[in-house]
């Protein structure tokens, strides 16, 4: 047992490695490549309770918060079943309505979720923002008792196999920034489209480019303040950093052990090829990098936990997200070096963990706007963009 971890949670990792066992990773393949939904991984992870891990009790979840959350991420992306639903449904969806949301929106949208009957993606990037997400576009304007929303988005994941969309929109501009309104909008809504984007990953959860005509959202539909989506985004995006990194780690845990596997096996001189220092040295090396990085996110899951503000958690979030991620990638890495040719054979299934690790310096955060955090935010440099 880890040295901090309770009861609770050792019960809920051994259940993540029940799940794992009854939907292996060649399942989940299985459906990545076919681009279905895994419903049964996803009926089972809600018979387990895990859907509303970070759910309050009084919603129908566990209560448990995002430690439990990111130590489950983290052990199912070990075996290589991650759903990529956990990060904008359970990451960024759950804590922003827990904290955000009115009662009524709470009630309605918490216990769906927590049951596995809905599913919440994440609309914020769009093709001229990017990273600058105060330069966004989709605008969402004033009309009666409704917001009347127009603009693209794209990249998001998961939509077609979601009930609900969190956008992100502009309601004002002030000083050329866009005075950002998260709205909850149903999926089925008039007006709102998608069309599949040529992402290469191993997920059941594609990309999409969105497109919102005219989609009429109800007012009691916005979450928070209106012109105020920033306080949102704080409380959301810092668990989403945590769930990431988790997985990140998790997978480069993954992807050490079927390189040291296979590196114990082959054999091409004398003895196996594990025993070179040139192949040891790399995967040694981002073993213990994934031990740290771990700490750090179990740390910010636990200041979350406890209530400290997003400041707070997310300097430790934003750090978890870099050197999780950097681990992930070294592990990844060295990992396929040791398969030679082999790593690149699709049925070797390696390729895909070199591919999502090296996604993780980029999405949903990129590596460069980590460290400005930390430059600007921690260190007090100035803002260097
Ligand atoms: C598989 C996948 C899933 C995704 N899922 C979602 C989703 O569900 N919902 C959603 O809204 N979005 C999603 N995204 C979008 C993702 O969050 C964006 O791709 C990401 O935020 C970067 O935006 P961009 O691609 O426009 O890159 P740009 O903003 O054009 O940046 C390009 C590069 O420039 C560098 N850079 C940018 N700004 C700075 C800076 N200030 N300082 C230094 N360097 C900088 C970085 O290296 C960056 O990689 C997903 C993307 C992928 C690939």
């Amino acid at each position: 047992m880890d040295f901090h971890l309770s009861e609770e949670h050792q019960m809920l990792l051994d259940t993540a490695d029940k799940i794992a066992r009854d939907f292996p990773r060649a399942y989940y393949v299985e459906h990545a490549k076919a681009q279905t939904f895994p419903q049964e991984q996803w009926d089972a992870l809600a018979n387990a309770g895990i859907l509303g891990i970070n759910t309050p009790e009084a919603y129908g979840g566990s209560g448990m918060g995002m430690l439990a959350l990111v130590l489950l991420q983290e052990r199912l992306a070990e075996h290589g079943v991650a759903p990529l639903f956990f990060v904008v449904n359970q990451g960024i969806a759950v804590p922003a309505i827990s904290r955000h949301g009115s009662e009524a929106q709470k009630e309605h949208w918490l216990p769906a979720i927590a049951s596995g009957e809905k599913r919440c993606c994440f609309a914020i990037t769009e093709p001229n923002a990017g990273t600058n997400t105060f330069r966004i576009q989709t605008q969402a304007a004033e009309d009666g008792d409704h917001f009347v929303l127009n603009g693209n988005k794209l990249f998001i994941s998961g939509i077609n196999d979601a009930q609900q969309v969190l956008v992100v929109a502009k309601t004002d501009t002030v000083d050329g920034r866009a005075q950002l309104t998260l709205f909850v909008v149903d999926t089925d809504s008039p007006g709102l489209s998608w069309e599949r984007m040529d992402t290469m990953l191993m997920n059941a959860e594609g990309q999409f480019f969105v497109y919102f005509d005219n989609v009429r959202v109800p007012r009691e539909n916005v979450l928070g303040k209106v012109g105020r989506g920033v306080e949102v985004l704080f409380d959301a995006l810092n668990p989403e950093r945590m769930v990431v990194a988790a997985g990140a780690i998790g997978g480069g845990r993954h992807a050490l052990a079927r390189g040291v596997e296979y590196a114990n096996e082959r054999s091409i001189f004398k003895g196996p090829i594990g025993a070179y220092q040139a192949l040891q040295h790399p995967m040694a090396e981002a073993r213990a990098q994934l031990e740290a990085a771990s700490l750090l996110v179990q740390k910010s899951a636990w200041l979350h936990d406890s209530g400290q503000p997003a400041k707070v958690v997310g300097d430790l979030a934003n750090m978890g997200k870099l050197v999780g991620t950097d681990a992930a990638f070294k592990a990844a890495d060295a990992a396929i070096q040791c398969f030679g040719g082999y790593g690149f054979c699709e049925s070797y299934d390696m390729l895909s963990h070199f591919i999502a690790a090296r996604l993780g310096k980029v999405a949903p955060i990129n590596r460069e706007m980590t460290l400005n955090y930390i430059g600007e935010f921690i260190l007090g440099l100035p803002k260097s963009y």
